[in-house]
Order: structure tokens, then C-alpha cells, then sequence
């Protein structure tokens, strides 16, 4: 007889059982089959944090705090990696991740768009033509991104095209996607899907990890939110739907994440739940739920969460099971948060952030993407102009200690604080601990 496996499993080197007491003890060889067999999507929908361990075998840090889809097709055990080669072997940090900004166009108002396209995007601050994005420059940057990594011994970056506006409109995109899995990128496209056509969805369905539509609202708060009248919430569910059967049609539901993000509102309340089981019949693999940022000025605790959103937003949260992620912001007491750096001393003196996933905006590559940082002609790693060994000279330790010196001193608050934070914390551990470590997923 099989005893029933109530508990979860580590997975890294190795394949443990861990149990809620926190014994950690090996599998029968079927159920460690099992897990062996999972997909990277599998796995992460199951993802319920990280655990390293030392020498002999005891738990030296674990956290539970990670989102899955914020690495996703990654894994946080990517960055650890990276970060205890550079630390214990003097192994250079390959680029993880790069977030591609690659068309300055949009159809949506959203109040709180964080790029202000068109509107107060500084165009004028990139060089002349930075954004004239045609296939060849595109290409020989991602060949020259893809290639730096794999020098490095990392292949499979994160390739993350969010547009600076509505990604949709990049006229090249197919063959971007189709260019990018040739060399083994791993896209992950963020869109509204206002303007996704059956050939882009052919296309991403094909060739993407990873494709993630934001809803700017739910219900009647979608056109307040979005300032878009001709494409609704309905439309935005029928799009994702059709995706959803597009990925089925290609034979992709193993691998293939298919997610939702939509953000905290007043008006939201008591929708959160029926939203999330409307996503779930539909098929879609995750949701995050997420605050927006602080307006200027504010403090979080001046938009308190009432009691019957934080009540719906749990009630939302047990629809999570191993076939439907649903993330809901960590702390319930606000509508907001802030990204501010409240103690500095307990902040990194370099920018971790910018090594392992800088900022394509156009051919320029930037440390981040707060907008003051990013848009800072100083602050820019380099411009691509198509000449070899660019991307070397970009990241040279000259250059990277030029850029990032200092920034983190500079910086109010920062835009990836929870990733600098969590690397922060590992390159501590890594220098006080001179053990063998080893790294584990938590799954469930
Ligand atoms: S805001 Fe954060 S990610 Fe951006 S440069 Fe400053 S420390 Fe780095």
C-alpha cells in the first residue's frame, strides 16, 4: 500500500518529500517519476517557494514570498544559481531576463499606465531613431543578448516583450517570436490582446512560454480604467479564450502558461472571486491580483482595504490548486504599495537588478525601469548600432560599476526592490557561509 504524500516536495539536484512537520526524506521511485515528469509549467502552478540547504542536508533559508509567474519560464533557483557561481566561482552573471520595450503605440488610457505613452514618454531623450526597431537590428540584439548568456553558461533567457504602449502593434512581431525561440529565448508577451489578430495568435501560441493579458478592470471598470470604448471587458474575455482554444488546438496545454493580471480597485469589490472562476472555466493557467503604486506623495495606509475586498481576495485565493495559479498581494491592510526604500542600510550597494535583467527600451539597454533612472542619458548601460562585441563593451565591469555605482544611493525607491532585496540576502549568505549549498523548489 502507497501511503498518501500530504505534504510537499523539493526538487533540485535531487527529489525529496517534505512534510509539514519539515522532514525532509526521499521518495519511492514512482511518485519521484512523477514529479520528474512535470513541465516547467507544471511545476511553477505547483511552485510554493524556495529552500537551500547545506552540507548536511539542514535547512539554512527558505522563503515563501516569491510569485511564480514573475520568473516564469525561469525559476527563482535560476537567480540563486547565478548568484552563488558569482559569488563562490568568480562566474561572471549572464543576463537572465531582458524586459523589451519595442513600440512606442496604444489604443488604451489606462490611468495608471506606468509608461504614459504618447503622452509623457520622453521620446526625445533616446537618441534619433532609437525606436525605429526594424528585423535586423532586432534580431542581431537578441543574437548578441542570447549568445553573452550562453558564453556564460546560462541559455534560455527570459524575453519579456511588454511594448512601451501596446505590443500588439509591432509590425515584426511573428517573426520576432519565431526568432527568439530559434535561439532559444523564451518569450513571455504581456498585452491587453485589444489587437491580437488570428495570425499574432497562431503565432504566439506557437512560440511563446508564457502570454499574460492585463485587465486594466473588471466588469463596468474595465472601460472607466482602461479609457477604451471600443474594446470591452467582453472582448478582452473572448480574446483570451480564443487563446486559450488556440494552445489546445496546437497541442501546448503542458507547456504553454496562459495568465491573467489585473489590479486592485475600489470598484472591485466582491468581484474578484466570480472574475477568477470566469478566468478558470475558461481555462487559463494563472492570476495575479495586484496593487497598483502609491500616487506621488501618498502613503499606502491613506487607501485602506475594506474588510469585504480582503474577504473576497481569500475567498479568491482558494480557487489556487495545481492547474490554476491565483496570487494575491501579500498584505491585505492596503489598496497600494510603495516601492519605496525605507532603510538604506539594510539596502544592497549595487544594483543586482541591472546584471541579471536590464531594460531594452528601443536599442538601448538601462539598468531599470523607474522612469528617472531609465530615461537618464548617464544612467544607459549602451545603444546598440549594430557593431560587433557591443553587448561585451556594454557590460564590461568598467562600464556596469560606472552605471550602477551609486544608483542604488540615488534611487528613492526602486523598481525591482523585491528581487534586490532577495539577492541581497543570498550574496550574505553566500559569503558567510562557505559550505557546499544546495538549492531546492518547494512544490506542491
Ligand atoms: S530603482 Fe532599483 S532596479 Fe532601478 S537602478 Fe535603482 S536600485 Fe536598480
Amino acid at each position: 500500500m502507497t501511503l498518501q504524500h500530504t505534504g510537499e516536495y523539493l526538487v533540485g539536484g535531487e527529489i525529496l518529500s517534505f512534510t509539514q512537520q519539515r522532514i525532509v526524506s526521499p521518495l519511492q521511485k514512482d511518485e519521484e517519476k512523477r514529479i520528474k515528469n512535470l513541465s516547467k509549467k507544471e511545476r511553477a502552478l505547483r511552485f510554493n517557494g524556495f529552500v537551500i540547504t547545506d552540507k548536511q542536508g539542514e535547512i539554512i533559508f527558505e522563503d515563501r514570498k516569491r510569485y511564480a509567474q514573475h520568473f516564469f519560464p525561469l525559476s527563482v533557483i535560476d537567480y540563486v544559481r547565478a548568484m552563488y557561481n558569482f559569488e563562490r566561482h568568480k562566474r561572471p552573471i549572464p543576463i537572465l531576463s531582458v524586459d523589451s520595450h519595442d513600440v512606442l503605440q496604444c489604443d488604451f488610457k489606462c490611468q495608471d499606465c506606468l509608461s504614459a505613452h504618447g503622452t509623457n514618454f520622453p521620446v526625445k531623450q533616446f537618441s534619433k531613431g532609437n525606436f525605429k526597431m526594424d528585423l535586423k537590428t532586432y534580431k542581431q540584439m537578441l543574437k548578441a543578448i542570447a549568445d553573452y548568456s550562453e558564453k556564460r553558461g546560462f541559455k534560455g533567457v527570459r524575453f519579456e516583450q511588454s511594448g512601451e504602449g501596446n505590443p500588439d502593434y509591432y509590425k515584426h512581431r511573428q517573426e520576432i517570436l519565431r526568432y527568439a525561440r530559434e535561439l532559444e529565448m523564451q518569450s513571455v508577451y504581456v498585452s491587453t490582446g485589444s489587437k491580437i489578430d488570428d495570425s499574432l495568435r497562431n503565432s504566439l501560441v506557437e512560440n511563446a512560454s508564457f502570454i499574460r493579458i492585463s485587465f486594466p478592470g473588471i466588469g463596468e471598470a474595465y472601460k472607466h480604467y482602461s479609457g477604451q470604448s471600443e474594446f470591452t471587458f467582453t472582448d478582452a474575455l473572448d480574446g483570451v479564450s480564443r487563446i486559450v482554444k488556440e494552445r489546445d488546438k496546437q497541442g501546448r496545454k503542458k507547456d504553454l502558461m496562459i495568465g491573467a493580471r489585473v489590479a486592485l480597485r475600489a470598484e472591485h469589490s466582491d468581484n474578484y472571486f466570480s472574475f477568477a472562476n470566469k478566468l478558470k472555466d475558461i481555462g487559463i493557467d494563472s492570476l495575479q491580483i495586484v496593487k497598483i503604486l502609491v500616487p506621488e506623495g501618498k502613503k499606502p495606509s491613506d487607501f485602506p482595504l475594506n474588510s469585504g475586498d480582503a474577504y473576497d481576495l481569500e475567498k479568491t485565493e482558494t480557487l489556487d490548486d495545481v492547474n490554476f495559479n491565483v496570487s494575491i498581494p501579500h498584505g491585505l491592510d492596503s489598496m497600494v504599495y510603495s516601492r519605496e526604500i525605507e532603510n538604506r542600510a539594510e539596502f544592497p550597494t549595487q544594483c543586482f537588478s541591472a546584471r541579471f535583467q536590464p531594460v531594452l527600451a528601443g536599442r538601448s539597454l538601462f539598468v531599470c525601469t523607474i522612469s528617472d533612472i531609465m530615461y537618464s542619458h548617464n544612467l544607459r548601460l549602451g545603444t546598440f548600432a549594430n557593431e560587433g562585441g557591443e553587448l561585451e563593451r556594454f557590460l564590461s565591469s568598467e562600464n556596469i560599476e560606472r552605471v550602477t555605482t551609486g544608483i542604488p544611493a540615488q534611487c528613492k525607491s526602486c523598481s525591482n526592490i523585491y528581487d534586490n532585496m532577495l539577492l541581497f540576502s543570498l550574496q550574505k549568505l553566500f559569503r558567510t557561509n562557505p559550505q557546499k549549498l544546495n538549492f531546492y523548489e518547494i512544490i506542491k
